[in-house]
């Protein structure tokens, strides 16, 4: 069961609907989001009915739904939600470029890419610290002092940093210097981590699971939200298939069918989807039109000295034409890519 609350609804508002579940012995989770709040209720249906929660002061509907997601679901959401990172608004209305190596190596190589990233456009920069490679001998990533470079980039170029967190016990730290917390493909099921990061307090972007259904994606964000954080970006990043002429096979359908089932932002990641620099390209314009609210890439200043993922980064030419690709396709699909601090100001 779902109790939806109004967008004016109070704190003392909630905080009445979770007493009176909790006192009739069920509970109650809460989770806020930029316009709204979300109460998702576990126990017994038939002693909810009875408490007449729809009555009370705050409350928009209350729903039953039997699924495996229910704070996600855009069936108790219809609006489409906005994930706000400082001044960058990540949703319906926009497409959103996130961009920057995959893995942080040098104070230069990130500084470098985030110049790069920025001139295509980009409102984020991404770079991973913490490595989830799958040869225990490929490079790990830096670690604190990644997460330190990273923080020196963000003071120079004010770009607010996605960067992954691998483990659980990461999180505290990770959260000390992300703007945006990246679950990776491998954890997208690492339920201890997905709670971790439920409760840091910052935005979370969920990768989907190589591997994982529509529906297992759902769910783990689901976990995500019972901790009391509606944050969360989804990103198709590819999935396993028989086809071997890319690294994944990017589920471009995943865009419009999450869309239709969750109210949350759905961006791609064109880079770890093909695993090919020639294709980042074509992936963010299939992206883009199919409806996507942004899009992840890698960059590298020299690619062929890449710690990580190399084949995949794009150099600065070919960031000119994507960065154009980029504006001139949100226009057509009615969006913009412009934040809505600029908005203002502009
Ligand atoms: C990444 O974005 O750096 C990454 C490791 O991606 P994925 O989890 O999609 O493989
Ligand atoms: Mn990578």
């Amino acid at each position: 069961m779902v109790v939806v609350m109004k967008p004016d609804a109070t704190r003392a508002d909630v905080e009445a609907i979770v007493e009176k579940v909790e006192a009739a012995g069920g509970q109650a989770f809460v989770s806020r989001g930029v316009h709204r709040v979300i109460i998702g209720l576990v126990g017994d249906i038939e002693e909810y009915a009875a408490l007449n929660l729809q009555a009370m002061a705050g409350v928009s509907r209350v729903t039953q739904i039997s699924s495996g997601f229910k704070l996600v679901s855009r069936e108790q959401h219809q609006e489409r939600s906005v994930v706000q990172v400082g001044s960058v608004s990540i949703g319906p209305d926009t497409v959103t470029l996130i961009a920057g190596p995959c893995a942080v190596e040098t104070p230069e190589q990130t500084m470098e890419s985030a110049r790069m990233a920025q001139r295509a456009g980009a409102k984020l920069l991404r770079g991973g610290a913490f490595k989830p490679r799958t040869s225990p001998y490929a490079f790990q990533g830096l670690g604190r002092r990644g997460l330190e470079i990273l923080a020196d980039v963000r003071a120079e170029t004010g770009l607010p940093i996605v960067t992954e967190v691998v483990g659980a016990q990461d999180v505290t730290m990770v959260a000390e210097y992300a703007d945006v917390l990246q679950v990776g493909t491998r954890n997208m099921q690492n339920f201890p981590l997905l709670q971790a990061v439920g409760t840091a307090g910052k935005p979370v972007l969920l990768k989907r699971g190589m591997n994982a259904t529509i529906e297992e994606w759902l769910m783990a964000a689901e976990y995500i939200a019972k901790c009391g954080n509606l944050d969360i970006i989804l990103c198709e990043r590819g999935i396993r298939t028989f086809e071997t002429a890319t690294r994944n096979t990017l589920d471009i359908s995943a865009v419009p069918v999450v869309q239709r089932l969750s109210h949350l932002p759905v961006i791609v990641d064109p880079s770890h989807s093909g695993g090919r620099r020639d294709l980042v390209l074509p992936l963010t314009r299939a992206a883009i039109v199919a409806g996507a609210d942004g899009v992840i890439v890698d960059v590298h200043p020299r690619p062929e000295e890449a710690l990580c993922d190399g084949p995949q980064a794009l150099v600065a030419e070919d960031l000119h034409q994507l960065g154009r690709a980029i504006e001139d396709l949100t226009a057509y699909m009615g969006r913009t890519t412009v934040d809505r601090w600029h908005r203002r100001a502009g």
